[in-house]
Formats: structure tokens, sequence, C-alpha cells
């Protein structure tokens, strides 16, 4: 491993057991109110990302906590296949009318990468139940990221997790991801997104369209391209595309889901390019319980069900205490309006990182949608040159975030290919007030970066 990557700026938990010899110990928390994380000294941080996109209610949400409570007096667990529960049927009946028709059927697990593998092993049973045995292909993008598991993995775009894990899954085609900022010679923002659509269906075609079953995507960005959204057409084009060769068009909103971008899907911003499938998890629960949730129709679950049933299941699906909080979680994100509260607030933190952009020359790009959002960091905004590896430890921006009390979500994507950026997602309660101390505090912290990164003659 190379030292400019060390394990703990890995992320996704490995921390736990991977930090290495000498890095900067974490906070330890003690308790969550609203938008702030509260450590044992005493130090107050507000969650400027909701942990890893997660925490889309903030900590301690006393509606979420009392129906836990009540749930707990119930019953918290009882299989599936034995009992129907009264929480199961909530969650199920309100997701499915929140994400609306074609995507009304859930099937529920505890994650997001267990979310992703039960819709592609779906479309999988699908296919072969309708004679297309011959499909098996899931097409992802690159960079992309879909999960850790290994079937999840296969149809992620990060090199530097094939390097590792490559041989034992099965590959499986990649097309580049439309990204925005630095684009190829001679190219637009939408000429760039036109090519990579092209890529899609040159790729479809090579590999024999009989054998593509679905292309996976994120409608907007995660943590792997820094909230990207493409250009409108972009959307209508991998639709098209994949309706003309048959292919399930996936897309995996674990982190734009449920309310994030300002509406409940990310893909309700694009009516016209409809996914078959839709994945979920993080803010389908705010972080309270592990859950996720592929969606389908009820046509496609039909077909499955009368050929047998799916066949794949989990000890935790459709978790009796994952559901009462998805439950809670829905009727909170209805009843008080979070995605009006995402993109009223996402407009007014993008308005202010943009100012910032404005006098820190750190700021490279802010994109995003609703509080899906992202800032890139660069060493020279014109020349839109990255900062070198071994100085831009997403560990250290997250280090002096901390003591400007902002939990901060950073990222150099593998080995610093595609660039560096922080995820600015507070939790959807957010307030005006509230976004303005993130912008504030982020502000300073971008400015210590600078006079570092001056005083090391980087700029
Ligand atoms: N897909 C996307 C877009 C994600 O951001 C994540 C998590 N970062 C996953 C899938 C995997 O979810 P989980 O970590 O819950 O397995």
């Amino acid at each position: 491993m190379d030292s400019a990557r060390q394990p703990a700026e890995i992320g996704f938990g490995l921390q736990a057991f991977a930090r290495p010899p000498g890095a900067p110990r974490l906070p330890r928390i003690a308790r969550g109110e609203g938008v702030w994380l509260i450590d044992t000294e005493g130090n107050r941080y507000l969650d400027a990302s909701s942990g890893p996109v997660a925490s889309n209610l903030g900590h301690g949400h006393p509606r979420i906590l009392a129906a836990m409570e009540a749930q707990a007096r119930k019953a918290v667990f009882a299989y599936p296949s034995q009992f129907e529960s009264e929480a199961n049927l909530e969650f199920a009946e309100r997701l499915g009318r929140l994400a609306g028709p074609g995507l009304d059927r859930a099937f529920i697990v505890s994650g997001g990468s267990e979310a992703v593998e039960s819709a592609i092993k779906f479309a999988r049973q699908h296919a072969v139940v309708i004679g297309q045995g011959s499909r098996w292909k899931v097409i992802g993008r690159q960079p992309g990221y879909h999960g850790n598991t290994l079937g999840a993995l296969a149809v992620s775009g990060d090199e530097h997790a094939h390097e590792i894990f490559g041989p034992m899954m099965r590959a499986v085609p990649r097309v580049p991801a439309p990204l925005s900022y630095r684009l190829p010679p001679n190219h637009t923002v939408e000429s760039h997104a036109r090519a990579c659509a092209a890529a899609l269906e040159e790729a479809i075609l090579r590999e024999g369209p009989e054998t593509v079953l679905a292309f996976i995507m994120e409608p907007v960005g995660g943590l792997a391209t820094g909230a990207l959204v493409a250009p409108d057409s972009y959307y209508e084009a991998v639709r098209q595309i994949c309706t003309r060769h048959g292919i399930k068009l996936i897309f995996d909103e674990v982190m734009s889901g449920a309310g994030r971008t300002g509406r409940f899907l990310a893909a309700d911003h694009w009516p016209s390019a409809r996914p078959d499938i839709a994945v979920l998890a993080k803010g389908l629960s705010a972080g309270y319980a592990p859950l996720g949730a592929a969606l389908v129709s009820a046509e496609m679950v039909g077909t499955v069900a009368a050929a047998g049933g799916f066949m794949h299941g989990f000890t935790y699906n459709a978790h009796v205490m994952g559901c009462a909080v998805g439950a809670a979680v829905l009727r909170e994100v209805e009843e008080a309006d979070l995605a009006g509260n995402s993109a009223r607030m996402g407009a007014l933190l993008r308005q202010r990182l943009e100012a910032l952009a404005a006098h820190n020359p750190l700021l490279g790009d802010v994109r995003g949608l609703g509080l899906l959002l992202a800032v890139e960091l660069v060493a020279d905004q014109n020349s839109r040159q990255m900062i070198p590896l071994e100085k831009v430890a997403p560990s250290r921006v997250q280090q002096i975030a901390l003591r400007h009390g902002l939990a901060l979500y950073c990222r150099r994507t593998s080995r610093g290919a595609y660039g560096d950026w922080l995820m600015l997602s507070p939790p959807l309660t957010i307030t005006a007030e509230e976004v303005g101390i993130l912008a504030t505090r982020l502000g300073a912290v971008l400015d210590d970066y600078a006079n570092e990164l001056r005083s090391e003659g980087v700029l």
C-alpha cells in the first residue's frame, strides 16, 4: 500500500480495525442532538456530512427514538417467512407510495451493499424466468461505487479495490462516468456526457446485447465522484439505450434517495428516465437502524413469484425493528417535508460554498443537488491541478475540521486519479442558521489548510 493511501484514508469503516500507527485519535462520541455531535470531552461538532451521508434526520430525533422504544416493547424480530409484521407492512406501503409506480415493491435488507446484491440477483432471476438466461453482465461506471460485498464491488468502478479483490470477482464491463470538472480535450460538459452515453451503447454492442442484464449508476454521485450530476440529456440517453437493448436500468440511490436531493428519489428529477430498479439505504433509516431496500415493479415481482419466488434472502430481511425505524423515518420525511427543506437549504448552502470558492484558492468546484453537495479541492483554480498526493490526506482536512467543530467526510479517489473532495451533506433537518455556521466554519478550515499548504510551498 503506498504511503499516501493509508488505511485510515480508505474510509468505509475500516478505521475501527485498520488505523495506522500514529493516526490521530478520533473524538469519542457521547451523544447527538440534531445536527450536532458531542464528544466525551464536551466538544460540539456540526455534522456537515450526516456521517457517510446517512443521518438524514440528525441525531437524537425524538419521534424516531419514541418509535424505536414503542417497537422494542412489542417485538424486535420475527422471521418474515413465519410472521407478518405491522412495521413491515407500514414501511413497505409508505416506501412504495413515495417511490411511485414501477418502483412500488420493496425487498428489504439491512444495508446498501445487500440491497445492490439483491437488485442485481433479482434482475438476473427475472431474466432467467422470462427466458433470457443469456443475460448476466451488469455494466457499471468508472468511477462509481455500489458497495463492498463481492457482487456489489464487481460492478463498482474503483481501480484500487479491483487490484486487490479483482481475482475473486467476475469481471464486468465499465463505462466512463460523465465527470464534469476535468474534461477530455475539445469537450464541453454536454458533449462529454453524450460521449459517455455513447460509450454505454458501444459496450453493449461489443459484449452482445443478449448477454447484458443491467446498467447500474448513481443518478447523483456519492463519494466516488463527489456528488456528480450529469446534464439532463445524459439520463434520457441511458434510459433510451437500455430500453432499446432490453437492459434493466438500475439507479443506486443509497446516498441520493429518501429526500436527500430535494425529491424523494433523485430519479424524480428525470421522470423521462425512470429506472427499472432503484436501490436505497442510508437515509431510509437515517442511520437509526441498519436498513436498505431494492425497489422493483409489482409486475417483475409477480413474474418471479409465479415461477417459485426469489431464490435469495437473509436472516435480517424485513427486520421488524429496522422496518419500524424506516416507517417512522418516512413518516417524518413526508410530514416535515424534508425533501423540500433539502432543496431550500441545499440552494442556500450552495450559494455559501460558491461565495467561499470566490476567495479561497483551494475550492475548485461546487456541485451536487439538494443537500447532496461536494466541493472539489485543487492546488490551482485555473489549471484545475490536483493537490499533490502526499499533501492531501483526507484525514488531515478532517483533523483541521475537528479543531473548528466541524465533522467532515473527505475523499481522495483511487490514488488520486480523479480528484479530492469533501461531501457537504448535512442532515435534511438543518436550519438556515446552521447552514451559516457550517459555511463559516468550513471557510476557516479551508483557510487553515491553505495556509499550511502555503507554508509547505504547495500553493
Ligand atoms: N451504493 C452507494 C452509492 C453508496 O454510497 C454506498 C455506501 N457508501 C453503498 C452502495 C453501500 O452501502 P453500505 O455501506 O450500506 O453497504
